[in-house]
């Protein structure tokens, strides 16, 4: 896992910032906490632009070819996401990506409960670091892990969530994020009827990006 120039100059990130996210990406590179590091070739950490990007996108675990290449949506999956990200004005290098489980379950399965909950600490820790002004979860396993809840992606779907850092230790405790759901890129691959919806939840999250910055700037 390459990890060198992802992390561009920095001063106003999140607790820790560019060491607390390079401490966390070697912890994880080497993270034998579930039972996927047993079968994994490299730990997809997120990449991207860590300092209050303005939006983060978060999938569910790598597949073939992010295992391979230890990067996150470099598959079919993720051509889909970058143009995604380039519709709605963005580039890979000025927002976020990363999974809420590092490692590829075997054949591509939803990661188990426990896998999720192992991981748990690196998906926290990066929101902390980078803090994304909205967070676009991308599919129910992704949407139910970062927003707490059991409901299906047509439940989470077309409403506002929220990430919220609910640890009292932490310096970031009381955080809060607005999340967006939508349907996963590989699902929009295979169900390309859906890419419609998929675009509606992606022009709300544009729209919600412009005018925040509207009134910063006003
Ligand atoms: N699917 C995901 O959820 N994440 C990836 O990184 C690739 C495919």
């Amino acid at each position: 896992m390459t990890q060198t120039g992802l992390f561009p100059e920095d001063s106003l990130r999140g607790p820790g910032g560019i060491a607390a996210l390079q401490d966390l990406a070697s912890r994880a590179s080497v993270c034998e906490r579930c039972k996927l590091c047993k079968t994994r070739t490299n730990v997809v950490f997120g990449e991207g632009y860590s300092n209050r990007p303005k939006v983060a996108f978060v999938g569910e675990a790598p597949g073939m070819h992010e295992d391979e290449q230890g990067r996150p949506f470099v598959g079919g999956g993720g051509k889909l996401l970058d143009k995604m990200i380039t519709a709605m004005g963005f580039t890979r290098e000025n927002i976020y990506v990363f999974n809420v489980v590092n490692c590829r379950p075997p054949n591509n399965r939803k990661p188990k409960p426990e896998e999720l909950d192992r991981c748990k600490i690196f998906r926290l820790g990066q929101i902390r670091v980078v803090q994304p002004e909205i967070i676009v979860a991308l599919g129910a396993t992704a949407a139910q892990a970062i927003t707490n809840s059991k409901k299906t992606i047509e439940d989470l779907r077309g409403r506002w969530l929220e990430w919220k850092d609910t640890s009292k230790g932490s310096s970031t405790y009381g955080l809060v994020i607005p999340v967006r759901a939508t349907y996963h890129p590989n699902h929009l691959l295979k169900t390309p009827k859906l890419k419609n919806q998929a675009w509606k939840d992606l022009q709300i999250v544009t729209n919600w990006i412009n005018r925040k910055k509207e009134k910063e700037t006003t």
